[in-house]
């Protein structure tokens, strides 16, 4: 980047930054951003599509899931960065409705570039923006209705929502009913829902219905030694994250060995020391160990011995699950093992999940570890099966939270795109095209879902418009039938919370993206490639190059 002085170049960046700004910058920022939103559309709604993502090394995951295709694609353009951070933002704070978040966003980018175009400022666009999207929330407050948490049956139909669409879809009914009683099992009497209590277990083989629930945490390992007890009860975990094995030297010692004599004493020293670690173990009173790291073959004997349960190599997350559920806590050397420290379960018992071993805690101390195993034919079912079982138990816990819900099927969307409108009206101003071009943007919910369902988008926007403009508000679209029916009587309900905060997610990305109007990107760092068509690199900057008379 330079600038002519007196026929004097003065350089103020380094050689090779991109420079991109005013019009140019919002447009290419506002394309890669609706292209985010263009690449997931299609998997929107019950009849929404899949999609195959394969990475650098052959590995293939299939799914419907926004966040997940948006996770696995590897995105490089910063605007585009930002549309991936707003499914992430709805993944975490509800689990579901990613994709709705991230249609919704793109959609008010492309509203606004339409306003840009008639010369209506940016910051106008944002302001506008900002107040509609502080009014939706209001909205959607009245039209959002009252769940009792004790209400199963309207839970188990605010999971099954959450799960259409994904090929779980055939085995919902038997999958959400587990769902419903996970999150009402780990469901506090204040109301709160910690799914960090539910573990969910994949499994391979067996067929979706064979899943199912079970009350304590379950590892995906077997015991180390054939002599160990199978089964534990009234038992005293040890939860290490220390190797049980002799310590081998930190530097690389040479032993020099002349005598048989001086091999035996080594390796009774060797045995003698990992026997030590046993009896400590012992002494602590543990009859079951699970350990984060090895257990060598030598205290696997010594363990089988003393009679104590074993399982090695746990996985760090299960560890963390086996400390909350049994009261224990990690121990993380083997000085420190302490009858203090030990967890409790009423019963610890190594048993066989479609033909393999699996070590099941049960009747924890705590009562609120759950976990529920998921059959399935092939890996790629379970994995998917996994994610749509992750939504479903989120919406359930954010429903017993929240205990408010709305319809589905873009009945809330229409209603709140009707209410803006009205309420753009009484704005007026300039302010007034923002806020109608935002309450456009949201009918981009039954829009798609009807076009996903190969239904006429118009007919379908015209006639749910319709059913609205006559005071229905939970009328919305069967995308079986391709009739507009109350979706509260059919049954298809949302949290609130999935629609306020995609909305708002939406709304703040939109806006974050529309004020920027100037790019600067140091060499290092990718061109942002301009649009969807690719200039070759280097052209990004020619924006800027051009705007350089405007000194
Ligand atoms: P997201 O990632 O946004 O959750 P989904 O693919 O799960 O995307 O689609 C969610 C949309 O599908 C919501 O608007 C929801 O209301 C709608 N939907 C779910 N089930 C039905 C149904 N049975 N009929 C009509 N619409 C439905
Ligand atoms: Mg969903």
């Amino acid at each position: 980047m330079s600038q002519q002085l007196g026929g004097q170049q003065i350089l103020i960046l380094k050689e090779g930054t991109n420079r991109t700004r005013g019009r140019d910058a919002q447009g290419m920022n506002i394309t890669a951003a609706m292209a985010v939103a263009s690449a997931v559309r299609t998997t929107l709604g019950p009849k929404g599509m899949d999609k195959m993502l394969v990475d650098t090394i052959g590995d293939v995951v299939i799914t419907n899931d926004g966040v997940t295709i948006l996770k696995e694609m590897d995105i490089e353009h910063p605007a585009a960065k930002m549309m991936v951070e707003v499914a992430k933002t709805q993944d975490d704070e509800v689990g579901d409705g990613t994709t709705t978040a991230v249609v919704i966003g793109g959609e008010l980018l492309k509203k606004a570039e339409a306003l840009l175009e008639q010369d209506v400022h940016p910051t106008i666009i944002a302001a506008g923006y900002r107040q509609a999207a502080e009014k939706a929330q209001e909205l959607l407050k009245d039209i959002a209705f009252d769940v009792k948490p004790t209400d199963k049956a309207m839970l188990k139909k605010i999971a099954e929502t959450a799960m259409t669409g994904k090929s779980a879809e055939s085995s919902k009914d038997k999958l959400c009913e587990l769902v419903v009683k996970a999150v009402t099992m780990v469901a506090d009497a204040d109301g709160t829902v910690d799914t960090d209590n539910i573990k969910v277990e994949k499994k391979t083989g067996g067929s979706i219905d064979d899943s199912e629930i079970v009350e304590g945490v379950l590892i995906d390992k077997e015991r180390v030694h054939p002599a160990m007890p199978k089964k534990v009860t009234n038992a005293k975990l040890l939860l290490l994250n220390a190797a049980v094995e002799f310590k081998k030297t930190e530097v690389d010692a040479e032993i020099n060995i002349t005598h048989p004599e001086q091999l035996q004493a080594f390796l009774d020293e060797e045995e003698r020391m990992v026997k030590g670690i046993v009896e400590k173990i012992v002494a602590s009173g543990a009859n079951v160990l699970f350990c984060q790291k090895g257990i060598d073959d030598i205290a696997q004997h010594y363990l089988a011995k003393a009679g104590i349960f074993a399982v090695r190599r746990v996985k760090k997350s299960d560890m963390e699950k086996l400390a909350r559920a049994t009261g224990g806590s990690l121990v993380s050397s083997i000085d420190a093992i302490s009858k203090d420290e030990l967890g409790k379960a009423g019963l610890v018992e190594e048993r066989k999940v479609s033909g393999e071993e699996m070590t099941f805690v049960e009747q924890c101390k705590n009562p609120k570890a759950v976990s529920i195993i998921i059959r399935g034919g092939t890996e790629h079912v379970v994995d998917e099966l996994e994610r749509a079982i992750h939504d479903a138990l989120r919406v359930v816990a954010v429903v017993v939270e929240d205990k408010k819900v709305v319809a589905g099927g873009g009945a809330p969307e229409t209603e709140l795109s009707l209410r803006l409108r009205e309420y753009a009206a009484s704005v007026g101003g300039r302010a007034q095209l923002a806020i109608e071009a935002f309450a456009s943007a949201l009918e981009i919910i039954p829009r798609t879902l009807a076009e996903n369902a190969g239904l006429d988008p118009i007919d379908m926007l015209v006639e749910i418009r319709a059913a609205h403009e006559k005071g229905k508000k939970t009328y919305g679209l069967n995308v079986y039938e391709g009739k507009i029916i109350d979706m509260k009587a059919a049954g298809v309900v949302e949290p609130l919370r999935v629609k306020t905060q995609a909305i708002s997610s939406a709304a703040e990305a939109a806006i974050m993206i529309l004020r920027i109007d100037d790019v600067i990107a140091s060499s290092k760092s990718p061109a942002p490639a301009p649009g969807a068509g690719g200039m070759p690199p280097g052209m990004g900057g020619m924006g800027g190059m051009g705007g350089m008379g405007d000194y």
